[in-house]
């Protein structure tokens, strides 16, 4: 199983965003992950562990890099399945 697959397993299928910068969602993001979305770890330079990451959906992890509201680790993008 790809570690990918248990993160969307976690996740629900739905983006696990909740920055308050993101005008469009209060509270969780909850959008359907599909395509490219993203795995971000929550503490970079952790491992990628379960309860380290988050997915997120294309459209809250492009505000995550333009506002640098959580740091960013280009590392997360990294394909792993
Ligand atoms: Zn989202
Ligand atoms: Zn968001």
């Amino acid at each position: 199983m790809a570690f990918r697959d248990d993160v969307f397993k976690q996740a629900g299928g739905r983006c696990q965003c909740i920055m308050k910068a993101c005008s469009d969602h209060t509270g969780r993001c909850n959008a359907m992950l599909r395509g490219d979305w993203e795995i971000h770890r929550t503490t970079a330079g952790e491992a990628y562990t379960l309860s380290s990451v988050k997915a997120m959906c294309q459209t809250c992890h492009v505000k995550l890099e333009k506002e640098l509201i959580l740091e960013y680790d280009p590392e997360c993008n990294k394909r792993v399945g």
